[in-house]
């Protein structure tokens, strides 16, 4: 009878997949590794609120690391670290390998963008003695989330002579910041009516900028005070704003979630904890077997269109430049390189269990989330990695100690999503999903779990450095 159930157990050992909470497999020491990452990523997070931000503090750290800057006909080696803007908003860094780019690269792509309010081009009116800033709202967004919440401004103002003026309000203590209002209770009867979208229209989205009536007898007095603050302090005019760039976003510090801190609230995470993890591992990295690329795109919200994007030439280019310094074609590298697409899946949500699928759906402290496809309906719209492809890293991640879970987006006909992963298997390399699993994805305030953060590190480093073993 013993015996019998000792060889039961032996069976569901040997035939059932079972999933632990990660906490169950990690030692001490790799709980103070994981808190020790975290800090890391806290810091970066906070030091990138835009996706220019983000490029700026990540080759502040690389070339802190030995990474210089790779300019076309550069000869290259075995353990070289280079990187190159694009733009400033898209970043793209490699060590190079062991291996000829003829054997093909470990490629990690992430973005760096995140869902936020950009001032319109024409941003600035004043409307019953009071001024505002216009905006027009970048990525899916929840309108109702972005009102009565303290926001900040970051980005860029071009003037007609070629420079450039920075602009950042609300992220020093003592700065003003900005909020957009919302109606009262009291007379919302009607709002509340509305379905969710219309409940905050996005012509509404308006930053409250201030009050105080310039001291003359004119007309828009509020709005001329405004412009001469703006004048004083960055030399810049209402015509100036046609050629800025300026990004609302929640001026909310990144903070530990929970009593035991097992969880970070953010700003931004979608998809700057995946950006920090390749970036970590790409400076973790010894010369590897093969050439390790990471990738910092830019507009993966809005579709990845556009220069700094991730349908963009930029990576052709980049990749083009690296290749020809071997002597190898770009094409042969592309067919023989394998790309992890890291970005963050949805977390399974206890309070919303209905749009998902428990047993497919990705949880917090499970660690690194693999997709193998996302999409919509009928996996409309994705990559759909081959079998091979999450076999690979199935071996790599047991081999590596890395915990990791499939993640799939909420129950089917639930909704869906995208990634870069399409446009990078377009390009004839094999890809696939993976990252952090993120509860309120495209809030003003995301949350991830540190272990998770954690293990998506250890992931995209065991690839960096297994592929090609
Ligand atoms: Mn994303
Ligand atoms: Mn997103």
């Amino acid at each position: 009878m013993e015996e019998q159930k000792k060889e039961n157990e032996a069976l569901r050992e040997q035939l059932l997949y079972r999933q632990k909470n990660g906490y169950d497999l990690i030692d001490t020491a790799e709980r103070l590794a994981l808190e020790d990452y975290c800090n890391g990523y806290k810091a970066f997070l906070d030091a990138a609120r835009t996706e220019r931000e983000a490029v700026r503090e990540a080759i502040t750290q690389a070339e802190a690391r030995g990474f210089v800057p790779f300019t076309p006909g550069m000869a290259i080696q075995p353990g070289m670290k280079l990187y190159r803007s694009n733009r400033g908003k898209a970043l793209l860094l490699a060590v190079i390998g062991e291996q000829p780019l003829s054997d093909g690269c470990t490629v990690a792509a992430a973005h760096v963008d995140s869902p936020r309010l950009d001032l319109k081009q024409l941003p600035l009116y004043e409307d019953g003695e009071m001024a505002y800033f216009k905006t027009h709202y970048y990525g899916g967004i929840k309108k109702y989330q972005w009102v009565t919440i303290p926001l900040e401004l970051h980005g860029v103002v071009a003037l007609k002579n070629g420079e450039t003026v920075e602009i950042v309000i609300g992220r020093d203590a003592e700065d003003p910041q900005f909020v957009i209002t919302d109606l009262l209770p009291h007379l919302a009867g009607e709002q509340m009516q509305k379905k969710g979208p219309e409940i905050i229209k996005g012509e509404n989205l308006n930053l409250l900028a201030g009050s105080v009536p310039y001291a003359d007898e004119g007309k828009e007095r509020v709005k001329l005070a405004v412009l001469s603050i703006l004048n004083d302090r960055y030399g810049i005019t209402e015509e100036d704003f046609l050629s800025a760039e300026l990004e609302a976003v929640p001026a909310l510090p990144t903070r530990d979630i929970g009593l035991d801190r097992s969880f970070i609230g953010g700003y931004g995470h979608d998809d700057r904890v995946c950006a920090y993890a390749e970036l970590k591992a790409l400076f973790d990295l010894h010369t590897p077997e093969k050439t390790a690329v990471c990738i910092l795109a830019d507009k993966e919200e809005i579709g990845s269109e556009g220069t700094s994007g991730m349908q963009s030439e930029a990576f052709e280019c980049f990749m083009e430049d690296l290749c020809a310094a071997q002597g190898v074609e770009k094409r042969r590298c592309f067919e023989k390189s394998l790309c992890i697409s890291a970005d963050v899946c949805n977390a399974f949500d206890p309070v919303y269990p209905e749009v998902s699928e428990k047993r497919n759906n990705a949880k917090a402290n499970y660690g690194m989330g693999i997709s193998k496809y996302t999409g919509a309906r009928g996996k409309s719209g994705t990559n759909d990695a081959d079998a091979e492809t999450v076999g690979k890293l199935r071996g790599i991640f047991e081999k590596r100690g890395v915990v990791w879970q499939m993640a799939e987006l909420g129950k089917v006909d639930q909704g869906g999503g995208g990634t870069v992963a399409m446009f990078m298997s377009k390009r004839n390399i094999s890809t696939i999903d993976a990252g952090v699993p993120v509860l309120s994805m495209h809030a003003p305030f995301e949350v991830v779990s540190k272990f998770d953060c954690y293990m998506t590190y250890k992931g995209v480093l065991a690839v960096y450095e297994e592929n090609g073993k």
